[in-house]
C-alpha cells in the first residue's frame, strides 16, 4: 500500500494501471477517521475492483462558516492501519493546497437536488462535495466510486453529477452501517459524550417508527414527518433540525406518497453541539401474492 499526497502522482499511477495493466479501479472517497461504515465500502470495492484507492481528505469547501472543519477528527495513522488490513492499494491523502492551489476558481453546482434538506441547512455544502468529487474523479478516473446510503442526498447529487458531466464511472451505493442501538456510524459520533451517544439512538428509532406508521397504511407525508418529530422531541438531549419525506430518487416533495414510489425519510438533529444526519428508504410494498391459481 502506498500513500500518495500529490495530485500528479495519483493521476500518473492511475493512468498506468488503466492503460498498461488494464485494471479496473475502485475509488472510495472519505474524509478519514474511518469506521466500519467506511470499511464496508472498502470491502465492496475490494470485491469488485482490481485496484482500490481510498481518498482521505477533509474537504474545506463543503464546510460552512462556523462548522467543524478545524476540529473534524483526523487520524491518518489509524486510517492507514485499518486500510492495510483491507488490502487497499493506494491512499490518496493530499494536503489542502494540493487540491485547491492558489487561484482555484472553478466550482460545480448540481442545481435542484442540492437546494433542499442538507443543502438548505448547509448552504454551499453540495457545491463543495460536487467540486471535490469532480477533482477526485478527474484525477483517479475510477471505473467505480463507492458511497454510503448514510448520506442519502449526497448519493443523489453524485449520481446526477456523474450523469450530467458524463463521467465514465459507475456510482455504487451501499447500506448504512449501524451500531446495535440503531445509531448510524459517523466520524462525528466521536464528539458525543456517553450520555449523548445513548440519546442519539432516538434518531433511528424515530425513523423506524415512521416506517411502522407507513406500513400501517399512512401515506400522508406530513403525518409521517410528525411521527419522526414526536419521537425526537421526546428525547431531551436531541433537537430535530429538519425531517424530510421525499421521493427517494427525485427528492420530489409529496403531500401524499404514491403507492408505487420509494420514499426517503431523512433528518438532521443536534445532539448536544453535535449535528447528526440519518435516513431510511421505504420501498413500495410488493404486490400482494395472488391467492387464486394462475389462469
Ligand atoms: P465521510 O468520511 O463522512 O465523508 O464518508 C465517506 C463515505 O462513507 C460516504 O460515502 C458516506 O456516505 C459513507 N459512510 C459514512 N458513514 C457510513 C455508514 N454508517 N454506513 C455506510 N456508509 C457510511
Amino acid at each position: 500500500m502506498e500513500i500518495i499526497n500529490r495530485r500528479q502522482r495519483m493521476a500518473s499511477v492511475a493512468r498506468k494501471l488503466r492503460r498498461e495493466e488494464d485494471k479496473t479501479i475502485g475509488l472510495v472517497p472519505t474524509m478519514g477517521a474511518l469506521h466500519d461504515g467506511h470499511l464496508s465500502l472498502v470491502r465492496e470495492a475490494r470485491r469488485m475492483c482490481d485496484v482500490v484507492i481510498v481518498s482521505v481528505f477533509v474537504n474545506p469547501t463543503q464546510f460552512g462558516a462556523g462548522e467543524d472543519f478545524e476540529r473534524y477528527p483526523r487520524d491518518l495513522t489509524g486510517d492507514t492501519t485499518k486500510l492495510a488490513d483491507y488490502n487497499v492499494d493506494y491512499i490518496f491523502a493530499p494536503p489542502v493546497e494540493e487540491v485547491y492551489p492558489k487561484g482555484f476558481a472553478t466550482y460545480i453546482t448540481v442545481e435542484g437536488l442540492s437546494e433542499t434538506m442538507e443543502g438548505a441547512a448547509r448552504p454551499g455544502h453540495f457545491r463543495g462535495v460536487a467540486t471535490i468529487l469532480t477533482v477526485l474523479f478527474n484525477t483517479v478516473r475510477p471505473d467505480f466510486a463507492f458511497f454510503g446510503q448514510k448520506d442519502a442526498q449526497q448519493t443523489l447529487v453524485v449520481k446526477r453529477l456523474v450523469r450530467d458531466l458524463a463521467f465514465d464511472l459507475e456510482v455504487v451505493v451501499l447500506p448504512t452501517v449501524r451500531e446495535q442501538s440503531g445509531l448510524a456510524l459517523s466520524s462525528r459520533n466521536a464528539y458525543l459524550t456517553d450520555e449523548q451517544h445513548r440519546a442519539a439512538a432516538v434518531l433511528y428509532r424515530a425513523l423506524a417508527q415512521a416506517r411502522e406508521v407507513y406500513m400501517e397504511g399512512e401515506r400522508n407525508a406530513r403525518r409521517l414527518a410528525e411521527a419522526v418529530r414526536a419521537q425526537v422531541d421526546a428525547e431531551p438531549l436531541a433537537r430535530l433540525e429538519y425531517v424530510g419525506v421525499v421521493d427517494a430518487e427525485s427528492m420530489e416533495k409529496y403531500d401524499r406518497i404514491p403507492e408505487e414510489r420509494p420514499v426517503l425519510i431523512a433528518l438532521a438533529a443536534q445532539v448536544g453541539r453535535t449535528r447528526l444526519i440519518d435516513n431510511i428508504i421505504i420501498q413500495p410494498a410488493r404486490q400482494k401474492a395472488r391467492t387464486t391459481s394462475e389462469p
